[in-house]
């Protein structure tokens, strides 16, 4: 069995990623662990056991990956967001979870902690790396409110939308009126066509057909 990778070399990976070592990353990459220590699982995995959500995007989230081994492009890594440092790390094998988040007086701490003429943005880094974990983050287990199996759906499932004729992959189709339409066709749409343009002929309306 090789040793799991030391926080240096992980934070390491980290910086290199994303360009820079930030204090949000390095919350990212120890909270991973801890979590992991919580589920009882080696993090990072390079298997697809373990399912995180992720509250916010940025820095924050690239730590998680680098220490949970969890990413978008794996399907193990999804982003809820609601603005929030914190994270949810689920073993999709035994249904257990624990969402992990900064105690809510860490920055407090931190700054409180400085050393005379430190800059803040200097003590969060120094605090993140240096302090345990149990004096970084809350964890508590929780059950997930969505369905996981949904979620996951399974590979190789395709289905074509009846308006759009585009391909709609892992479940995400809609059944209305008949017609198998995807999230855009369905209504939920993030873009639209720009001001002044033309905008695209209307959908045949839903249910119309035949
Ligand atoms: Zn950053
Ligand atoms: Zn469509």
């Amino acid at each position: 069995m090789t040793a799991p990778p030391a926080l240096s070399e992980l934070l390491a990976r980290s910086a290199a990623l994303h360009g820079h070592l930030c204090p949000r990353q390095i919350l990212g990459v120890r909270m991973a662990l801890l979590a992991g220590e919580r589920l009882g699982l080696d993090f990072p995995r390079t298997d697809k056991r373990v399912l995180v959500f992720v509250e916010t995007d940025g820095c924050f989230a690239d730590g998680v990956s680098v220490g949970s081994g969890c990413w978008l492009g794996r399907r193990t890594l999804r982003l809820i967001d609601h603005g929030k440092v914190a994270a949810t790390f689920v073993d999709t094998r035994s249904g257990q979870a624990v969402r992990a988040s900064p105690q809510t007086d860490l920055r407090a701490r931190a700054r409180a902690a400085r050393r005379e003429g430190q800059k803040r943005y200097q003590a969060y880094l120094d605090a993140y790396q240096s302090w345990p974990a149990e004096a970084l983050f809350d964890t508590v287990p929780v059950a997930l409110a969505l369905d996981l199996a949904a979620l996951l759906s399974s590979a190789g499932k395709r289905a074509v939308c009846d308006v759009c004729a585009e391909e709609i992959v892992n479940e995400r189709e809609l059944q209305r009126g008949g017609q198998t339409l995807c999230r855009g066709c369905a209504g939920d749409a993030y873009v639209r066509p720009p001001a002044g343009r033309e905008p695209a002929p209307p959908p045949e309306p839903v249910g119309a057909e035949g």
